[in-house]
This record gives C-alpha cells, sequence and structure tokens, in this order.
C-alpha cells in the first residue's frame, strides 16, 4: 500500500468542503455574499448578525482555512491585520515580547510604534539565536522560519518546549511556508499567522490574511478583537482567497520543485554568492528543512556583487516581475537592500513561480550571464 502523505486527505476535503451544506440547486462556485445586514426578526439562533461581526462568505473561507491548518481559523484584511491582532491579544502592559531581529520588518516597526508605547517590552534577537535564548519572564515569542528574507531557521518544536516551559506561548508567522509545507501547530507551537497576499491567494491581485490556533479562549479574544477594531476583510477578498486556495496544492508543486532545479543550477553556475535556500543539501538549514518541513519552499536568496548588478540582472530577465512581496504565479524578485533590511546591496530575494522550468532558467541564466560581465 503506498503512504498517504498527511496532508493530502484534508486537500481532498477541501475542495469539497461546502458539500454536507449545500440544498438542492444551491451554487456549486460559492457565492459572494456581501451584505452588512441580515434579516433579524429576533436575534436568538441567529447565524449571522452585521458583517462587523461575520459574514458568509469570510465563514465559507474560515471552514476552507481550518482544513488546511487543521485549527479554528479567523479571516483579516491584511497579513499584518492578523499579525497585530493576536500581538494585541496576546500582550499588554508590562509583558515581554521576543521577536526576531531579521524577521519581517514590518512586525518590528508595529511592535515599536505601537506595542512599545503601550507598555510591552520588546526584545529582538536573530532567528539563530531563538533556541538558545533564556525565556524566562517572556510571554509571547513570535517566530518566523525560513525567516524573510535571510531564510535561516530555528527549530519551531524544542523552541515552542522551552518557551513553554517558562510560562510564554510561541505564535509562529508562516507566511513563506503555508500550511501545506509546514505545520507549527503540530510541532507545539500556540499561533499560526500568515499572510494569504502571498502563495495561499497566489496571484497578486488581493490582501489577506489569518489567524489560526487550537486554543479556543485566544480565538474568542482574536473574535472580539476583530469585532471591536473592525479589521474586517471584504466578502469579495475573501472568495477571492478562497479561489486560489482551491489550487495551492498544485502551484506549491510547480513552485517547490521548479525552485530546487534552479538553485541547484545557480549553485553550480558560480554566478551568484552565498546562496541560500534550505532545500540544497550545502544550506546549513538543510537538516532542519528535512525534520520540520513538508517541503523547502520557492524562495531563495543570494548576492550579487553590487546593488548595480543585481538592478541589472532583474531588468534583464523577462521572467521576473520586478516587485516585492512573494508567492505569486509568476516569479519575482527584488533587492532587499531597498528596505533597509539588513543584507548586503546586491542580495536578492527570488520567488519562484508556475512558469515552465526550462525557460524560467534559461532566462535567468541569461539575464546573470549579462549581468556580471558588467
Ligand atoms: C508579507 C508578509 C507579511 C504581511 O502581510 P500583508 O498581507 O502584506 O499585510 C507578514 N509576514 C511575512 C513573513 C510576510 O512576508
Amino acid at each position: 500500500m503506498k503512504t498517504q502523505n498527511p496532508n493530502d486527505l484534508r486537500l481532498a476535503q477541501l475542495q469539497h468542503h461546502r458539500a454536507a451544506r449545500l440544498a438542492k440547486g444551491d451554487p456549486i462556485a460559492m457565492p459572494i455574499t456581501s451584505s452588512a445586514s441580515y434579516h433579524l426578526p429576533d436575534i436568538q439562533d441567529a447565524p449571522f448578525l452585521y458583517g462587523r461581526n461575520s459574514m458568509p462568505t469570510w465563514a465559507e473561507l474560515e471552514s476552507q482555512l481550518a482544513l488546511l491548518e487543521d485549527a479554528p481559523c479567523l479571516a483579516f484584511p491584511s497579513g499584518m491585520a492578523a499579525i497585530s491582532a493576536a500581538l494585541m491579544v496576546g500582550l499588554g502592559q508590562g509583558k515581554t515580547l521576543v521577536l526576531p531581529s531579521d524577521g519581517y520588518y514590518v512586525s518590528r516597526v508595529f511592535s515599536a510604534c505601537f506595542l512599545a508605547p503601550y507598555g510591552v517590552r520588546i526584545i529582538e534577537a536573530p532567528i539563530l539565536k531563538m533556541q538558545d535564548f533564556d525565556y524566562s519572564g517572556v510571554d509571547v515569542v513570535l517566530l518566523e522560519s525560513p525567516s524573510n528574507p535571510g531564510l535561516d531557521l530555528c527549530d519551531i518544536a524544542a523552541i515552542s518546549a522551552k518557551v513553554h516551559a517558562a510560562g510564554g506561548i510561541v505564535m509562529v508567522d508562516n507566511t513563506t511556508m503555508t500550511p501545506l509545507l509546514q505545520r507549527p501547530l503540530d510541532l507545539g507551537a500556540d499561533v499560526v499567522l500568515a499572510s494569504d497576499t502571498k502563495a495561499p491567494a497566489g496571484h497578486s491581485d488581493v490582501l489577506f490574511g489569518h489567524v489560526a490556533s487550537r486554543n479556543a479562549a485566544f480565538m474568542a479574544r482574536v473574535l472580539d478583537w476583530r469585532r471591536l477594531s473592525g479589521a474586517v476583510p471584504g466578502a469579495f477578498e475573501a472568495w477571492l482567497l478562497h479561489r486560489g486556495l482551491e489550487t495551492l496544492e498544485l502551484r506549491l508543486a510547480r513552485m517547490c520543485a521548479s525552485a530546487e532545479v534552479i538553485a541547484t543550477r545557480l549553485l553550480d553556475s558560480g554566478l551568484v554568492q552565498n546562496l541560500r535556500y534550505p532545500g540544497l543539501k550545502s544550506d546549513a538549514s538543510y537538516p532542519l528543512a528535512c525534520k520540520q518541513m513538508q517541503g523547502f519552499g520557492f524562495i531563495m536568496g543570494f548576492d550579487l556583487p553590487s546593488a548595480d548588478v543585481a538592478e541589472a540582472f532583474l531588468t534583464n530577465c523577462p521572467f521576473i516581475a520586478q516587485a516585492t512581496s512573494f508567492g505569486s504565479t509568476h516569479s519575482s524578485g527584488e533587492r532587499r537592500a531597498r528596505w533597509g533590511d539588513q543584507v548586503s546591496p546586491g542580495f536578492i530575494r527570488l520567488s519562484i513561480g508556475c512558469e515552465p522550468v526550462e525557460p524560467l532558467w534559461d532566462a535567468i541564466f541569461q539575464a546573470l550571464r549579462q549581468a556580471s560581465a558588467m
């Protein structure tokens, strides 16, 4: 008998997750319901009260996301809306947050601008130092693995055990992986945060985010936060993400397979330095990636000799969209130093898309050769 990937059953269910609720004649494609108000002759047992509390289209999306995460999920209008909601719920005056100094920079800026002034103590540490960190007195630890953009990994299970022993909780920003490539809740983390703007929606046409957790009390507070702060997604955006999720597995399969091919060839080409891709056997993260990830992802990073060479490479390559963000059907790349990330001026983060790999590789190789001859 062939062994089943543990994701497979949920992925099959995902394509049919509305079926049990359908009445004869109901549309198979999920309808968009953007009503702000609902027929309420009385409020007892009404499934929907008012659009800021919940909407049928988010509810459908949340049940689909819950299958993927294997945990209750709440939808938010962006990744940052989800991350800020979870941090607001998990922290408060006098509490302490540890977050990566080399992770997604907007989470750091949010913490400094809005959590610190309300009396939260904020400690930044590099991803690679998280395992040896002393977590006594720490309430919330935010992890990112692989980190964006440096692609360092940390051991989510080991760190979660350590943080729990010290009385804190662990939140993982799982945006670079998605629930198909890494399952932080199964590794012992308490909360998963995600920007669905990236691979889950997958077409660069919508911002979205979600919070997932098996801690019911925590999720009740996140729901309160969404309802009371009013950080609610639109029905059309929820519909777009719902549609995107139906092809997530297929897109990821192509993207990850192509990324492995391209990373291997880049390594052999000698045209880039300090190539990072967790799926390369030579990468420092490879053993941990094999242990805690279900795939190696579609993002890689490398240095080119200067900002000019890096810009020339991106400009010369017809199949790399010059844009921030990652995880879309099209490959995209950018020089991260332009945002102030702690990387070299010629560092490129490359997100491999769904293009067939051979023309994509040819375009990358030619553009690199041209730029390197500058
Ligand atoms: C993009 C991103 C976010 C923020 O998501 P938005 O949808 O843009 O708000 C958070 N974390 C990581 C790792 C990201 O890459």
